[in-house]
């Protein structure tokens, strides 16, 4: 952005339009361009050996950084108050590239058992595979947190609003005992968005982001986000040594002492992206600043609707229970009215009283919900997690994620929120008759 003021002092959807991009100079062109180059010419060989360097800022190749994709890291850091931003292909390679910089093997990690249930398969199971072991506790009971903390302890993770309970984390709590245990706290912020939670303001020390949901918010474009706060002191003791130790790939260079607050932003793109490889598409990166571009307008929809069909389903004969953190009946309203007081997001779930055949009849009878599974679209979508999205999980841990046999998950989107009640008020007719 460019004016007397700094970026901080603007509002909010000020700089969902502007942070981070500028006419582009040689035309003027006033959208951000898609720059679909794979490579960046030298100016000479100096030039190059300062890049390799990392004396010099600047781009090489389009799997380390790349124009466009650079507007939208910046875009992403200054929503949500951060120092540096990495963008990746996808959100579970945002995932993956946050403990990359942070864990060797043997390490583990704590993890809320709700989450995504991608999430689960990838941090119980793959990375296993890395011998990196994730220690899943309910987020929600401190001693149960404070009770897994282990020396290898090298992060905490959560979701500020999780997927798909519609369960709020008590951020303060969480990153006072991640502070205790010295290290940081990583908030997967995707349902929220920044425009409805504010991590770092919690002492988040990361934030990762699906980009693939509301942020591009349109279901056209995969990414992901790592957002480094800047305020985590890596040195404060031995446990990060990517960050403290000299990296012999780059003569030696130690990061935090190097780049200092940029250091992690500079570790996951210079050995982060160049080894693991997973880049963010330019076009991708594009479509994903149009979709910030309208952020705050389709939230604040997206939550009006939520609402209204949350409170809608929870007088229905056919509903056991709804789990909406905005709903006055949810043991999560007193969290979210202090984590996301604009809102509590539009993915929830809700109980039928039929069990798993009413839950497929139900996603088998709706019209304007689509049955699949992604989050954060335009479009209303319905989903079954029992049978899809969880279905590699045990009963046990499909329980403890929020995803039982009759459980049904909606992304409430934009239309007109008395068709998505009709819709629903067919599909449950239907589902009583299972
Ligand atoms: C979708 C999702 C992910 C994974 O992101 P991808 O872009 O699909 O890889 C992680 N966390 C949450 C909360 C999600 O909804």
């Amino acid at each position: 952005m460019t004016s007397k003021k700094n970026d901080e002092d603007y509002g909010f959807e000020t700089r969902m339009i502007h942070a981070g991009s500028q006419p582009e100079p040689i035309t003027g062109a006033r959208q951000t361009p898609i720059f679909q180059s794979t490579a960046y010419a030298f100016h000479d060989s100096d030039h190059a050996a300062s890049l390799f360097n990392l004396q010099t800022f600047g781009f090489i190749y389009t799997r380390l950084n790349n124009p466009t994709v650079a507007v939208l890291e910046e875009r992403i850091a200054n929503l949500e108050d951060g120092r540096g931003t990495t963008c990746t292909a996808s959100g579970h390679a945002a995932q993956q590239l946050a403990l990359f910089t942070l864990m060797e093997p043997g390490d583990s990690f704590i993890s809320s058992s709700r989450l995504y249930g991608g999430s689960i398969t990838q941090f119980g199971k793959t990375f296993k595979k890395f011998n990196w072991n994730c220690d899943f506790v309910d987020i929600d009971d401190p001693t149960a947190i404070r009770k897994a903390i282990k020396p290898t302890t090298k992060a905490i993770f959560v979701e500020s609003l999780a997927n798909p309970g519609g369960s709020v984390c008590d951020l303060e709590t969480v990153a006072a005992i991640a502070e205790e245990a010295e290290v940081p706290l990583i908030v997967d912020n995707t349902m929220a968005t920044p425009y409805l939670c504010r991590p770092f303001e919690w002492g988040a020390s990361l934030i990762t982001h699906s980009t693939t949901k509301f942020l591009s918010g349109n279901g056209t474009s995969m990414g992901g986000a790592v957002v480094d706060s800047g305020k985590f002191d890596w040195a404060r003791n031995d446990k990060f040594g990517a960050l403290t130790a000299p990296e012999a790939a780059y003569h030696g260079l130690i990061f935090y002492e190097t780049f200092g607050d940029m250091a992690f932003t500079m570790h996951a793109h210079a050995v982060g992206l160049r080894d693991l490889g997973a880049t963010l598409a330019p076009m991708n990166a594009f479509q994903t600043l149009l979709g910030i571009e309208t952020l705050s307008l389709r939230m604040e929809r997206h939550c009006a609707n939520a609402l209204a069909v949350a409170e809608y389903l929870e007088t229905h004969e056919g509903v056991e229970w709804v789990s909406y953190a905005g709903l006055p009946s949810s043991q999560y309203r007193a969290l979210a009215d202090k984590y996301m007081p604009k809102g509590a997001g539009s993915v929830f779930s809700f109980g039928l009283k039929g069990g798993y055949e009413a839950g497929l009849k139900l996603v088998e009878s709706v019209n304007l919900f689509s049955h699949l599974a992604n989050l954060g679209d335009t479009r209303s979508l319905i989903l079954h997690p029992a049978s899809t999205t969880h279905r590699q999980l045990t009963e046990e841990q499909r329980e403890n994620a929020g995803a039982g046999n009759n459980v049904i998950r909606l992304s409430i989107g934009l239309e007109t929120v008395a068709d998505l009640i009709a819709d629903l008020e067919a599909g449950l007719q239907a589902a009583s008759k299972a």
